[in-house]
Formats: structure tokens, C-alpha cells, sequence
């Protein structure tokens, strides 16, 4: 039998990758996209599924389904995060590596895109469980990732901790003398394991700058103004932190758990102590009060940051919407129906593959790192974040303008062209 849930489970996924084909189609009808290079970028290239056994603390033996897939990787070695989470599947790995091919190819970044994960709901495993899945997930992945061909990072439900684990087990298949080689076969490790410098917070850098940058054009102040944050983990909490230290208020949370608000602001570095001690709970939380859910994105407020799950933003509560501007931290949080309802309503989107592209450059900057035996300070990582999510959101704005496109077109174009220019240019083997 198929239950309620099921369904929803089922029409999330398979939106996400109808969003991801119909965002993609839309720019390449605009550009006239040559009709053989659309062919080879409307499938992915690769598609890993594997089953592999992990043992329980209590002896048994589960079998998990962790998937890789493999977009494009024409502009440079496969790129995208891990995702631990029950909607996982080989369509949301589709999209969500589709996504990523787009994203570092606006960046200017020498990678393609990729995506994966494990099917599972980590809340259920204790965090030994959770290290011998993700050691036993790494094994099963084997060569078909690696530093020069695919390069996992972090993203729901996986961290730093996890890409440890990753490395671990991945040089520890390689003979002695050729493990140091392989420190960046993922990125978002922990700075004492090869991680850099600023990675744990370049993905919410990122979110505020292109906010900070977004406010500069329509000649507003961040001060005073209140925004909401869906998800409160390293994408919402980081992009919490610098929007109130710019003076912003942080007016209400979801996550998964349920929702919070206070009017006259919650603080955002008591609320991340709060989370910790509570096992990455937001409820309970004593100085803000319970709301239903259904509330949540028709709350008052200017700024809107969708940093959870895809297709959060729907046909259903973009009526409602009283923000003039959304920041989407996650990837795909709204719909192509939503969109059209916003962007009538004149609400502005920075649309994913720019909004959060801080992560993966801070990525490429600790891949760098490590490639070139290099540390570099926070200071110049964060100054060199900055100069490159400028860059990217000065070229999606004159598109737009020059265009006469909504941002999220105009940044796939830029993409897609340097996509297309790449294919031109090195034609197609044999
Ligand atoms: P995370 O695991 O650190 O945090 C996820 C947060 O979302 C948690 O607070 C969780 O409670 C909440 N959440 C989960 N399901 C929810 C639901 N149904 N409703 C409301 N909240 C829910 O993950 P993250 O790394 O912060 O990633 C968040 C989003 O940002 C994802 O879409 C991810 O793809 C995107 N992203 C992450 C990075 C990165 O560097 N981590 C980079 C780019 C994009």
C-alpha cells in the first residue's frame, strides 16, 4: 500500500529533478543552446548504485543503497557533496549533481558537477554505526571517486567529521607511498585533517555576501531588517551569524523538528548553543515561542533563506509570502510554479547556483590547498571568497539586465555558455 507520506515523499523527488530539466530548458531555449551539446548535457554521465552491509551496535548487519552520480565533467574533475537522508534517491542524486555542473560552472571553477549520499535517516544510528556506514559507503564507492576524478564535500546531514572518516578510509586503500597524495579526494574536512581555513562557513559567507551585495544594488541597508531561516544547520546558522552581525534580525527558524519565532529577534549564537545541547533541535528554545509549520513562509519579514531540503518553496505558500527577497542556501528549495508566482508578486530570488556557491569555492580552495602543499590564512580564504562570489554576482546581474531575465535564467545562461563554448571548442571523440 502507498501511503500519504510516500506520495509526498515520491512528488518531492521527482520534482526536483522536473525543476532542475525545466530551469535548464528554459535557458537553453532563450540562448538557441546547440541541439547536440543540449543532448549530452539533459543526462548524466555516470550513475553509481551500491548496496553494502554495515554492522549495528547490536551485532546485526544492515544493508544501505548509497548512490553517486556523475553530471558533467567537461570544464574539470566531478564535484558535489554527500547527502545522509531519507529522500535520497537516484532521481534527487540526478538533480542535485545537475545542479552542481551548473553552479561550478557559473563560479568559473575547473570542475564539473556530481551529487550522492545514502539512503537513511542518520537519527537512527549511533555515531560508531554512523562511521563504519560511511567507511563501508567509501569502500563500496572506490575508485570511481577520487582526488583528480570526483570530489565529495559535505552537505545535509554529513560534516566535517564524516569527510574524515571519507579520507581515511580512502588513502588507507592506497599503497604507503601513495597516500599523502590523496588529501583532496574531499573537501570540507576538519582543519587539523587537511581541511582549510573558512570552509565550515564559505557556504553561509557566501549566502549573506550575495545578500550584502544584493542590498548594495537596490540601495538598501541590512540593518534593522528581519529575515527568517528555514534549516538551521552549517548553511542557516552561518548565514544567521554575519546577517546579524550586520545588523539584520533573525525574526524566526524552522528546521526539522518544528518552527520558532520572536518579533524582537533570536539570537542567533544562544540559539546555535541551544541546538547543540539538544541533539540539533531548535524546539524548546526559551526565547522564542512554538508556531505551526504551515505558518513559516507567510510569516512577516523582508528576507527569506530556504537553507533546508529542495522544494520547500511551492505553488501552496508562495501566495502567501510577504518577503521581498529569498536567498536560497539550499539547493532547489523552490519550485518552477512558485517561481513564477514570486517573481509576478516582483519578489526577488538569488537563485541557488550563485546564492550558495561559497561553499564549493571554498572547496576549491582547500583542494588547491592541498594539490600545491599550501595552508592559507582565514583572512585571504574569505578575501578571495568575496572577490570570487563578486565576480560571479556583477556577470549574473548584467545578464539579467542585458537579457531581461530573472536572475536564476540569467545565471544559468552564463553557465550553460561556458559549457557550450567548452564543447565547441574541444568537439566531440572520436
Ligand atoms: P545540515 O545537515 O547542516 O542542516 C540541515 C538543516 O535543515 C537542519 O537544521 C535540519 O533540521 C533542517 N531540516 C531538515 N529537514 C527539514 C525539513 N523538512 N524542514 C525544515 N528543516 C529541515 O545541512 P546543510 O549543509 O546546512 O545544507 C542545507 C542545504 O544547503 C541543503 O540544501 C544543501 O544541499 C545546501 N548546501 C549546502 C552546502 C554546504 O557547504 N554544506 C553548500 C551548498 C548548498
Amino acid at each position: 500500500m502507498v501511503t500519504n507520506t510516500q506520495k509526498q515523499k515520491k512528488a518531492l523527488k521527482q520534482g526536483m529533478l522536473d525543476n532542475v530539466m525545466r530551469q535548464f530548458d528554459n535557458a537553453a531555449d532563450i540562448i538557441g543552446l546547440n541541439p547536440n551539446i543540449r543532448k549530452i548535457l539533459e543526462v548524466t554521465n555516470n550513475e553509481l548504485v551500491v548496496h553494502f552491509p554495515a554492522r549495528m551496535d547490536n551485532g546485526e548487519v544492515e544493508v544501505f543503497t548509497g548512490y553517486r552520480v556523475q553530471h558533467n565533467n567537461s570544464l574539470g574533475p566531478y564535484k558535489g557533496g554527500l547527502r545522509y537522508h531519507p529522500t535520497v534517491d537516484i532521481d534527487a542524486a540526478r538533480a542535485l549533481a545537475m545542479w552542481m555542473t551548473w553552479k561550478t560552472a557559473l563560479a568559473g571553477l575547473p570542475y564539473g558537477g556530481a551529487k550522492g549520499g545514502i539512503q537513511l535517516d542518520p537519527k537512527k544510528y549511533s555515531l560508531a554505526e554512523l562511521e563504519r556506514i560511511t567507511r563501508r559507503f567509501t569502500y563500496a564507492l572506490g575508485d570511481n571517486i577520487g582526488p583528480e576524478l570526483d570530489i565529495p564535500a559535505p552537505d545535509v546531514n554529513t560534516n566535517s567529521q564524516t569527510m574524515a572518516w571519507i579520507l581515511d578510509t580512502y588513502m588507507s586503500t592506497k599503497s604507503p607511498s601513495e597516500r599523502s597524495k590523496n588529501m583532496h579526494v574531499v573537501t570540507g574536512k576538519p582543519v587539523g585533517a587537511g581541511g582549510s581555513e573558512g570552509r565550515d562557513r564559505a557556504t553561509g559567507y557566501g549566502v549573506f555576501l550575495t545578500i550584502k551585495f544584493w542590498a548594495e544594488k537596490k540601495n538598501v541597508t541590512l540593518k534593522d531588517k528581519k529575515f527568517i531561516v528555514q534549516g538551521f544547520g552549517n548553511v542557516g546558522y552561518w548565514t544567521a551569524h554575519f546577517l546579524e552581525k550586520e545588523g539584520a534580525k533573525l525574526t524566526a527558524v524552522q528546521d526539522a523538528y518544528g518552527s520558532i519565532i520572536n518579533e524582537n529577534g533570536i539570537p542567533v549564537e544562544k540559539l546555535l548553543e541551544y541546538s547543540q545541547a539538544n541533539k540539533g533541535s531548535i524546539l524548546g528554545f526559551s526565547a522564542a515561542q512554538s508556531i505551526d509549520n504551515s505558518e513559516f513562509f507567510g510569516l512577516d519579514c523582508d528576507i527569506i533563506i530556504p537553507a533546508a531540503l529542495g522544494n520547500q518553496i511551492t505553488s501552496i505558500n508562495a501566495p502567501r509570502i510577504k518577503a521581498y527577497l529569498i536567498a536560497e542556501g539550499a539547493n532547489g528549495p523552490t519550485d518552477v510554479e512558485a517561481e513564477e508566482v514570486l517573481l509576478k508578486k516582483g519578489i526577488d530570488i538569488i537563485p541557488d547556483i550563485l546564492c550558495n556557491s561559497g561553499g564549493v569555492i571554498g572547496s576549491y580552495f582547500e583542494w588547491l590547498q592541498n594539490r600545491n602543499g599550501e595552508i592559507w590564512q582565514l583572512d585571504e580564504v574569505m578575501q578571495k571568497l568575496e572577490k570570487k562570489l563578486k565576480e560571479s554576482f556583477v556577470k549574473v546581474m548584467n545578464t539579467s539586465t542585458d537579457r531581461n531575465v530573472d536572475m536564476r535564467t540569467a545565471a544559468f545562461i552564463i553557465a550553460i555558455e561556458r559549457l557550450e563554448e567548452a564543447y565547441v571548442q574541444r568537439g566531440i571523440f572520436p
